[in-house]
């Protein structure tokens, strides 16, 4: 899929505050410095466009973007800002809760993983919780140009073991790199079949 335009549409503090569309959406969510502005900003060519979810009021906004005249792109605020020891609160905000569960022009959530690291507990408590509600997602590993190959396949197949009790069918994964492009292709053409689904 080439992308023709991609422009900010509008953020909201809520599901009730979302567009109104029947435009599918794929939206964009990781703990915060998983690489997820720089991936936004890889996809669409457009260097500042996910510069509009770090201005000051904006980082706890659902920001929506309008690719294509077709698609949208939501850029979710990230989780793992408010964590709470000793509670059952919730890693991430109620209004992306609730958009998760409950948009019905949803078509896939992109969980990014820190391809660096370890499968981290905030990772994988989110995926069961993605799972849990049955939300479509598929795995970015971010960063692949960063750590050693065998380490990032290491991490990588750590992930998925970890998370394959929890999905009876193991979500759909890509391996990215904002720096090298690597992933580019396959995640965009991953979206245009999911726009025009094969007959
Ligand atoms: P966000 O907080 O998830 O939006 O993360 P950013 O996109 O702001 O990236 C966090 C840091 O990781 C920044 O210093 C980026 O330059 C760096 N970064 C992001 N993606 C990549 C990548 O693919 N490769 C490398 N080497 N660094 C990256």
């Amino acid at each position: 899929m080439k992308i023709k335009s991609a422009v900010f549409d509008v953020s909201a503090p809520d599901l009730s505050s979302c567009p109104r569309s029947s435009l599918p959406e794929f939206a964009f969510i990781g703990r915060s410095n998983v690489g997820k502005s720089s991936l936004i900003n890889m996809l669409s060519e457009r260097r500042e466009l996910a510069k509009v979810s770090v201005t000051p009021g904006k980082t706890r906004l659902l920001n929506f973007f309008l690719i294509n005249g077709a698609w949208r792109l939501v850029d979710l605020p990230g989780y793992g800002y408010a964590r709470v020891a000793q509670t059952q609160r919730r890693e991430f905000n109620e209004a992306v809760a609730a958009y998760l569960e409950g948009r019905k022009t949803l078509s896939r959530v992109f969980v990014l993983i820190d391809s660096r690291l370890p499968p981290q507990r905030i990772d994988l408590e989110f995926v069961q919780w993605l799972a849990g509600v049955a939300t479509p997602f598929a795995l970015v590993f971010t960063k692949l140009d960063k750590s050693g190959a065998a380490q990032a396949a290491e991490n990588i197949a750590a992930f998925k073991r970890a998370i394959a009790p929890l999905c009876p069918e193991p979500p759909p994964a890509f391996t990215t790199s904002s720096k090298t492009r690597l992933g580019r292709t396959e995640l965009l053409a991953f979206i245009g079949e999911s726009l025009t689904p094969a007959r």
